[in-house]
């Protein structure tokens, strides 16, 4: 197939790159002429803008940070939009509010271009290695034409519903591991404050009920007080951000959710945004005078 690939970054790089391994063509667009370089080295056409990427593909994916940047980068001056064929199909693959993209969704239609919402998570090494989680929204007959595609960066690909619902289902997951990181802290600090040793609690507790993803990678580098990034605090906390707002929207209460976003800010004002969000501990422990 001919693809357009917009934003190079982090996860975008990866998955263009295995895009044009899997034998595409791959039209790639990002705003720094530095950030196209190993991309064309690669074998991929280097564009001057969205549009001019997008006027040549099939399928144009966007991969890009959050709401604002990718309504800039689907409609704004020399956008997507002013590029895709009627018939072609824009993925958008970051994480963003589901509202938005219904809303981005219709106005691409009334171009005749159709859309899909395909969040991942999976992080870098994900994106790297084509082992994505990958979460769609849209009409199943496009999801069954790009699917090729999806496979080229994912192995978890599941069609959750019409446009909106693959963002609607990133935001759970947010949800989940946010709720959960919460949950380990404050387990592993109450282990400590009771003069019992956090990591044979964590060892005690992996077999059972409380058992997770979470309580084995997060909470490893919450007993090794080690929160290199993974998945930065900024960045959970623009997905958090994206699950408030979306509350807020529908009269929602969230109360579990509202918390975890309260220690996120409180990370950021510490000047901890590049940190894994583990360190979320780091707020907890302060909170009980448990700081190391
Ligand atoms: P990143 O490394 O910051 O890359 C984002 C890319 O988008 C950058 O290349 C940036 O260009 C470009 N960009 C941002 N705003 C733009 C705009 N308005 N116009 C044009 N280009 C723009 O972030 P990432 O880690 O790849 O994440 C991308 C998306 O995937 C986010 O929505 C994130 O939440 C989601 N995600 C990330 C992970 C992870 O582990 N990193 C996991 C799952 C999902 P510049 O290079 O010029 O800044």
């Amino acid at each position: 197939m001919n693809l357009a690939f917009i934003g190079l970054g982090i996860m975008g790089r990866p998955m263009a790159l295995n895009l044009k391994k899997a034998g595409h063509r791959v039209f790639v667009h990002g705003r720094r002429a530095e950030s196209m370089a190993p991309l064309a080295q690669a074998g991929c056409t280097a564009c001057a803008s969205p549009a001019e990427a997008a006027a040549q593909a099939d399928v144009t994916i966007v991969m890009v940070s959050d709401t604002a940047d990718v309504e800039q980068v689907i409609f704004g001056d020399k956008g997507v939009a002013q590029g895709a064929k009627p018939g072609s199909v824009v993925v958008d693959m970051s994480t963003i509010s589901p509202t938005a993209t219904k809303a981005f969704a219709e106005r691409l239609m009334a171009q005749g271009v159709e859309m899909l919402d395909a969040p991942v998570s999976g992080g870098d090494v994900g994106a790297i290695n084509a082992t994505l989680s990958i979460m769609v929204g849209g009409k199943p007959e496009v999801f069954e034409r790009v699917k090729p595609v999806f496979e080229a960066m994912g192995k978890n690909i599941v069609l959750v519903g019409g446009n909106g619902a693959g963002q609607v289902a990133k935001a759970c997951n947010q949800i989940v591991v946010a709720v959960t990181i919460e949950g380990v802290a404050e387990a592993l600090t109450f282990a400590r404050k009771n003069g019992v040793d956090p990591a044979r609690v964590r060892d005690a507790l992996m077999g059972g009920f409380a058992g997770s993803r979470i309580l084995e990678v997060h909470g490893k580098r919450m007993l090794d007080n080690e929160y290199k990034p993974g998945f930065k605090t900024k960045l959970h906390q623009k997905d958090m951000n994206i699950v408030m707002q979306t509350a807020r929207e529908l009269g929602l209460s969230l109360p579990g959710a509202a918390l975890v976003m309260q220690h996120l800010n409180a990370l950021m004002g510490t000047g901890d945004a590049e940190l894994d969000s583990a360190a979320v501990m780091k707020i907890v422990e302060r909170a009980s005078g448990m700081e190391r």
